[in-house]
């Protein structure tokens, strides 16, 4: 499955700095003044959110799963470029567990 490193890497420009939004909602202390983003807390999320994806879409005929994999990256990526285009979005991985408000 295709990391978030991957995505920056094979990325537009568009897409690098989606990425770096996306990076940068997860900063390393929450709250504090560190601003510097928690890659490894942030490539585990967008691993989710493929997962997240994957799970909600029909079920892919035998033997196309790569197919299936993907389409959801690429929705994965299509995501990031949707929500970057909101300045204040929070990660759907993030909200779902429900942290206490920062
Ligand atoms: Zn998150």
């Amino acid at each position: 499955m295709i990391t978030l490193h991957d995505v920056f890497e094979q990325g537009s420009d568009t897409v690098k700095a989606a990425v770096l939004a996306f990076g940068t909602r997860h900063p390393v202390a929450p709250g504090g003044l560190v601003t510097e983003p928690d890659w490894k807390q942030a490539e585990k999320h967008f691993t989710l959110v493929i997962e997240t994806i994957m799970g909600s879409a029909t079920p892919p005929p035998p033997g196309s799963t790569d197919g299936a994999v993907h389409q959801a990256e690429n929705a994965a990526i299509g995501f990031l470029l949707a929500a970057n285009a909101r300045s204040d979005y929070r990660c759907p991985i993030c909200v779902k567990r429900q942290r206490p408000p920062l």
